[in-house]
């Protein structure tokens, strides 16, 4: 049932005054809530599993702050720690302990990490990333996926499923097109398409960087061969292939999808979780081609409030909850009974629909599928996504308010969580 209690009026008002201030009100596209229509809601506080709005509205938090809070938001641990961390101040511009404390644990969690650098925000990794890349092979041209995001770097914003894709064109206005003539593009999941492109551009292509399960443009497992022949094919030719974990890092596996596939990467991506909800980025991998960033190479990348003493410690606090025994099946036991519980729900009801999840990592599209890229993707019946989204809203479930967008559980939430969830889905997909 509806709550009649539903009311977004305070909502409505600090979100009005929001877009004379910032721009669409928000301080990231995606929050604003353009693509399923209505006004977004401003948030007042989270706790676990649960989000409360400015109206003291209460949800289930299916979005987690976009990833970081797998240990449910706000976790007491890391609360106590932060706290601890505070009184000693907020930032050193000098190396701490914490640094190595962290770095150490990746090391050790993530197959293709040799040495560390860490950074601000997922963005600022992929960023650095793509300069290791051309540096350290002296070639200039890189290969991403159509729907996969690498951050907003010019380099990375080509459009992604159109016809100017392949032309390297750029996807925002801003964006020069020296900056993005060498990303090449090809569709998810398609080898024959990355192999035609190193056929076409010979001894010119850096590396391949991508999204092993894609996250950016719904969610989008790898076809079963994918990230082997990728691995194959960047050796054979002499390119770098990289992992963007900033998403699927100590989300999917603890040690990301490289853990889960058994691929190993030469150059890894993480952000979201090792931040713990505070802004962290990082990128790694081999110790030789690591060996080439600033200073003990020549590689040039830096940061002011790099390796923050805060967001080390949430970052430290969180993996450390995260090495608990069970967390990963945890998390994939009631994930798969939120997704194929959504799924049947939806064919119950007669709707065209697919989906999955993979361990806390979730995605549902109205579409009969199936999806293996973005131009799949946009199959979406993205009219009924809008109308399923707003009534979950109304019912006190709060998803990602685009449909090309993953969903993220947490440790926090309880199966009853899930049945609430599903029960709502029941009552909105009727009436869809
Ligand atoms: C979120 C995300 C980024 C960008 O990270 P920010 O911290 O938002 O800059 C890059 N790559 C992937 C795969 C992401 O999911």
């Amino acid at each position: 049932m509806v709550t009649t209690s539903f009311k977004t009026t305070k909502s409505e008002e600090i979100f009005a005054a929001a877009q004379k201030l910032m721009p669409g009100g928000v301080s990231s596209p995606v929050r604003a809530f353009k693509s399923v229509g209505g006004q977004p809601i401003v948030f007042d506080r989270v706790k676990g599993a649960y989000i409360w709005d400015v109206d003291d509205n209460q949800y289930i938090d299916y979005v987690g702050t976009w990833g970081p809070a797998i240990c449910g938001h706000a976790h007491p641990e890391v609360i106590e720690a932060l706290h601890k961390a505070l009184e000693k101040g907020t930032s050193f511009g000098a190396p701490s302990y914490l640094e190595n404390v962290l770095a150490e644990m990746v090391i050790d969690a993530v197959p293709s990490i040799e040495m560390v650098r860490f950074v601000n925000s997922g963005t600022e990794a992929c960023m650095a990333v793509l300069r290791l890349m051309r540096a350290f092979t002296g070639r200039d041209k890189i290969i991403k996926f159509e729907g996969c995001y690498h951050g907003h770097a010019d380099m990375f914003l080509v459009k992604a499923g159109s016809g100017v894709a392949t032309l390297g064109l750029p996807d925002s206005p801003g964006v020069p097109k020296s900056a993005t003539q060498n990303t090449l593009t090809a569709p998810f999941n398609d080898l024959e398409a990355v192999k035609a492109l190193f056929e076409e551009n010979p001894g010119q292509i850096a590396g391949v960087i991508l999204e092993p399960v894609v996250g950016n443009a719904g969610f989008i497992p790898p076809d079963g061969g994918f990230l082997e022949g990728l691995r194959v094919l960047t050796k054979e030719n002499g390119a770098l292939l990289i992992f963007d974990e900033v998403m699927t890092g100590f989300r999917i596996a603890y040690g990301g999808a490289q853990e889960k596939f058994g691929i190993t990467p030469d150059l890894t991506t993480l952000g979201k979780i090792i931040g713990g909800g505070l802004p962290v980025g990082a990128y790694g991998g081999r110790r030789d081609i690591m060996s080439m960033v600033a200073p003990s190479g020549p590689m040039y990348q830096a940061g002011t409030l790099s390796g923050n003493p805060l967001a080390m410690t949430a970052g430290i606090k969180t993996l450390e909850l995260l090495q608990k025994s069970g967390t990963y099946e945890y998390l994939d036991r009631i994930t798969k009974k939120l997704a194929d519980g959504l799924l049947q729900i939806a064919k119950e009801k007669g709707h065209a629909v697919c989906g999955g999840n993979i361990s806390g990592m979730f995605g549902l599209f109205f579409t009969s599928g199936p999806v293996h890229n973005y131009e799949e993707a946009k199959k979406s019946d993205l009219a009924k996504f809008s109308r399923f989204h707003r009534g979950m809203l109304e019912r006190g479930i709060y998803l990602a308010p685009s449909q090309f967008e993953a969903g993220f559980t947490s440790v926090a939430h309880t199966e009853e969580d899930i049945d609430r969830t599903l029960q709502a889905a029941a009552e909105v997909i009727s009436s869809l």
